[in-house]
């Protein structure tokens, strides 16, 4: 069987929790309830290949937190989260890389980074551009969502998915 492990990090807040419900349950919630680390199960097409996903919503980082090593350990592809509307989430995103590189011990890992609350337009203070560009730096795809209005949920997982397949 195929089993592929992705765990989606990120700064609190951003959407982690909100993007795997909308995915699995297709559902958006505005509450936000901090989130206790869970692991969901879930079988995704590929190409006509079906891979059983287990994706871990981790509890959310910061500068002081040191990673969870159970997030290094094992990991097929790192998906790494922030808002369009935080400036300071998007600058995690390096953190968060950094980290993962100094957990795992290589140069290169699968990741995607993730630019979620692409609704709230009028509230942007990342561009498209510098998130690509700072993606480009890390060597991943760059995919924006909405958990809110289900824009790209379903291929920001699917391309996560895909990205494991490379070699
Ligand atoms: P997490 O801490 O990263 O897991 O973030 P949550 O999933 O708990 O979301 C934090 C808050 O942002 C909640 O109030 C969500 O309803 C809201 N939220 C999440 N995704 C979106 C989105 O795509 N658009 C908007 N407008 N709000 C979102």
């Amino acid at each position: 069987e195929l089993v592929r492990r992705m765990v989606v990090l990120g700064y609190r807040g951003v959407g982690k929790t909100s993007a795997i419900h909308r995915f699995l349950e297709d559902e958006f919630i505005e509450m936000y309830y901090p989130t206790v680390e869970l692991v969901h199960d879930q079988k995704i097409s590929v190409g006509g290949v079906e891979y059983e996903v287990h994706i871990i919503d981790s509890a959310g980082q910061d500068e002081f937190s040191l990673l969870d090593t159970r997030y290094a350990v094992d990991i097929d592809v790192y998906v790494i989260a922030f808002s369009v509307v935080a400036r300071k989430s998007f600058e995690m995103a390096r953190i968060i890389r950094d980290k993962i590189l100094d957990l795992t011990g290589t140069e290169s890992v699968t990741m995607v980074l993730v630019g979620n609350k692409i609704d709230l337009k009028d509230q942007r203070t990342v561009t498209y551009e510098e998130a690509e560009a700072l993606a480009k730096e890390f060597g991943c795809p760059y995919i924006e969502t909405s958990a809110k209005t289900n824009n790209n949920i379903r291929e920001l997982f699917v391309k996560s998915v895909s990205e494991t397949t490379k070699q």
